[in-house]
């Protein structure tokens, strides 16, 4: 069973941070900025997010879409999301960290299935838009739908970029910027500890 308190200990103990500037089109450009300060996990009680509900469509693991459906949002406590995860993920998809490139278990995946929320089950991807980036993290040319990803500015670490996360829980799922292929032009640049291949 999942330690989570063991985990604490050890991330109260935890010094630095990966930090990545994620970017470039063909090779894994990225800077790391170690020892930024020291990095508190502050996985306690508190529940962020707002509740509600929201409409997302629904596939099932063979990429066969299943149509909208109205569904409340997850919301649960850091320890809760600590718990469900494991330190990797937790720290990656609601802490919005950044995995190391050529790390994570799905940049070379090259089965056909879909990719699903790690957090909440949610449809993100399917393989047939993944493409090799040459960045060592998956990416994508277009999510399975629009409505199960939410999109936001962020100006982090002095750039302009747009973070990419899940619609129902809030995951933080990677970036998306304009040097993909066609037909979009878009890179979905995404972590692979947020999210669970299914093969079909
Ligand atoms: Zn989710």
């Amino acid at each position: 069973m999942f330690d989570s308190a063991k985990v604490l200990r050890q991330q109260e103990k935890q010094t630095t941070r990966r930090l990545f500037l994620i970017g470039g089109t063909s090779a894994a450009l990225y800077v790391a900025l170690s020892r930024i300060g020291r990095f508190h996990v502050e996985a306690g009680e508190t529940v962020h997010g707002s509740p509600g509900d929201i409409t997302i469509v629904n596939f099932s693991d063979d990429g066969k879409n299943l149509g909208k459906q109205t569904v409340s949002k997850v919301l649960k406590s850091d320890r809760d999301w600590l718990q469900q995860l494991g330190k990797n993920s937790y720290e990656i998809a609601r802490q919005a960290d950044t995995e190391i490139p050529y790390t994570g278990v799905s940049w070379h995946e090259h089965r056909r299935g879909i990719f699903r929320c790690i957090c909440c089950d949610t449809a993100l991807f399917s393989s047939q838009t993944k493409f090799d980036s040459g960045t060592g993290w998956p990416s994508f040319w277009e999510p399975l739908a629009k409505e199960n990803i939410s999109p936001r500015n962020d100006l982090s670490l002095g750039m302009a970029r747009t973070e990419v996360r899940c619609a129902r829980c809030d995951a933080h799922l990677g970036h998306v910027f304009n040097d993909g292929p066609e037909p979009t032009g878009l890179r979905y640049c995404m972590n692979a500890a947020s999210m669970r291949f299914i093969p079909a």
